[in-house]
């Protein structure tokens, strides 16, 4: 794959929030096809780096090359529309929007801001009044001709079949009344059918038991088979071995190792970075 083109290129790229260097000059390429995972400790800057190449951030400084355009400092909304998906460490659906609907957003490729689900089940009332979700409903729904409208569902359909016992008895369920697995793979339904240059996976696997997290290295082996770019963080070294073409392995905001998973999981300075904390 080092052979294909680079879809990905971040070079000294740096945020700090109050004085930390929560990313504190990294650089790094992504090829197209490649699978890349980001491994690290609590705290070490990936979720930074993939609010950074989503543009849910803003870099302080440095490169954010997507197909060569150059997307650092752009809107989220923006990045998305240049065909970069991602996924939240906390799983983040509408909750007034059927799995059905979440999924077709994906399909128009653009992106809507969310709260993060916690904050809708805390506030019942926002689930009915959140104009985020008007906003997404008037995408999903909005005027379009039956040819367009049949396209979208089939679409969508095609994506729930991959979650065919878990998602195909909820398509018409309000998704906040998901569990927080369906939730996730919602989440990664709505990326995929996006049809993403590159996607971005924030901990996939966060807080789901062994066999949830066995199906969802199902779907990634199924993503990466598809010949898709992948920048995944995960703290699961299995799931990051079995598929990982290479690994980059960060603390403290810098890389200390990268390269392949083995190499980089038996690194001298990457156990001590785990051991440390
Ligand atoms: P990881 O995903 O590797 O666990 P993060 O990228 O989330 O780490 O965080 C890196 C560092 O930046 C942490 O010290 C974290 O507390 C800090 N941080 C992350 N996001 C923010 C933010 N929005 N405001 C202030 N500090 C933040
Ligand atoms: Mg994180």
């Amino acid at each position: 794959v080092l052979e294909e083109p680079v879809v990905l290129s971040v070079r000294n790229l740096t945020k700090s929030f109050k004085g930390l260097k929560a990313v504190d000059g990294i650089s790094f390429d992504l090829h197209q096809g490649e699978v890349v995972s980001i491994i690290g400790p609590n705290g070490s800057g990936k979720s930074t780096t993939i609010n950074l190449i989503s543009g849910f951030l803003s870099p302080d400084g440095g490169i954010i090359d997507v197909d060569e355009r150059s997307l650092a400092g752009a809107s989220a909304a923006d990045v998305s529309e240049q065909g970069v998906a991602r996924t939240f460490q906390n799983g983040r659906v509408f909750g007034a929007l059927t799995v059905d609907e979440n999924i077709a957003l994906g399909y128009h490729k653009k992106l809507v801001e969310q709260r993060p689900f916690k904050q809708l089940q805390r506030y019942p009332l926002l689930r009915w009044v959140n104009l985020l979700s008007e906003t997404a409903l008037a995408l999903v729904h909005g005027p379009k001709t039956r040819d367009e409208r049949a396209a979208v569902d089939d679409r969508v359909a095609i994506e729930v079949d991959r979650f065919r016992e878990r998602l195909g008895t909820r398509r018409g369920d309000f998704a906040y009344t998901l569990s927080y697995a369906n939730r996730r793979r919602t989440e990664i339904a709505r990326a995929h059918i996006s049809e993403p240059k590159l996607l971005l996976l924030d901990e996939p696997t966060a807080g789901m038991n062994q066999s949830e997290t066995a199906e969802v290295l199902e779907q990634l082996q199924y993503l990466k088979a598809q010949g898709h770019t992948i920048l995944l963080v995960e703290h699961k070294i299995e799931l990051v071995t079995a598929l990982s073409d290479r690994v980059i392995a960060m603390d403290g905001g810098r890389i200390i190792a990268q390269g392949e998973p083995d190499h980089v999981r038996q690194a001298p300075q990457v156990v001590e970075a785990y051991l440390g904390k």
